[in-house]
């Protein structure tokens, strides 16, 4: 079975007031999708119910083929790790300590980590650039530290799946990359599944194998980035004028912005 995640129906609501509308999709196993979709679409209350932090869901999401309702919060953290957007850490805690925290649903209560498990935080930190972050306090960290650490801590969950909400927003363009790159090469290597809400369409269109659009909490679109980046689409989505034209470097789609 290749889909690694099937959301069937999805309806989600605060209080009466509908977030999540009717949404299905399925996701591939070693795949990077992207959401996009202006404010308020309901992208992170999607990817709050796959984590299963709300209870107002009318659930209808499988992991695996196993309803959502039959994992136990421990267990649903061996399979979806979370990015995101902005993690406040108020203690000061070191690098390593962190990224030991995603080995949590992996020991038993009250039991210490083991050697396997600071093997696996050491790999995770080499991965993600983070190693020589190992004995710095959080509170010493940029914004681009600070996010890879916690893709750091998100990788040693060993989950199959990484949700990242807005996981780049508040970085500079070389940090933004830098975290893209880091996510890319584990769908590519190490056949991670990836579900990304980003802000950047042209980010998206180039790190995504395919991109999901949403709007009030519906799905607009979805499909591979040259089928549904389309003028129509995006200026209906965003309620501005767009022009898109062929990337000359990457041949993909690209975004302009016309203020007429
Ligand atoms: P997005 O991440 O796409 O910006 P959200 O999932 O945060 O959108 O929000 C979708 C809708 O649900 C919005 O209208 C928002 O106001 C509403 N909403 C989000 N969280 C809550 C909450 N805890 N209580 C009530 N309404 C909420
Ligand atoms: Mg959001």
């Amino acid at each position: 079975m290749s889909n690694i995640m099937k959301i069937q129906n999805l309806t989600i609501d605060y209080n009466g007031i509908v977030a999540i509308d009717n949404m299905s999709f399925k996701l591939e196993k070693g795949k990077f999708y992207s959401i996009i979709g202006p404010n308020g679409a309901g992208k992170s209350t999607l990817l709050k119910a796959i984590t299963k932090n709300l209870h107002n869901t009318k659930d209808s999401i499988f992991i695996e083929g196993i309803d959502l309702k039959d994992f136990k919060i421990k267990d649903l953290a061996k399979k979806i790790s979370m990015v995101p957007q902005e993690t406040s850490i108020d203690f000061d805690l070191l690098g390593e300590e962190i990224v030991l925290m995603g080995r949590i649903p992996h020991l038993k209560r009250l039991e210490k980590e083991g050697s396997k498990d600071m093997e696996i935080v050491k790999n995770s930190m080499i991965k993600t650039n983070t190693y020589h972050l190992k004995n710095r306090s959080v509170t010493k960290m940029s914004g681009g530290e600070k996010q890879r650490i916690i893709v750091a801590r998100a990788l040693a969950q060993e989950a199959g799946i990484m949700l990242l909400d807005e996981p780049v927003s508040q970085l500079d363009l070389h940090n933004q990359i830098e975290i893209m790159n880091i996510v890319r090469e584990l769908v590519d290597k190490e056949g991670l599944t990836a579900l990304c809400v980003l802000h950047d369409i042209n980010l998206a269109v180039n790190y995504s194998d395919e991109i999901i659009i949403m709007k009030e909490g519906k799905l607009v679109s979805s499909g591979l980035p040259k089928e549904i980046i389309k003028q129509n689409i995006l200026e209906d989505t965003y309620g501005i004028k767009v022009e898109i034209i062929d990337n000359p470097v990457t041949k993909k789609p690209f975004i302009i912005h016309v203020n007429i």
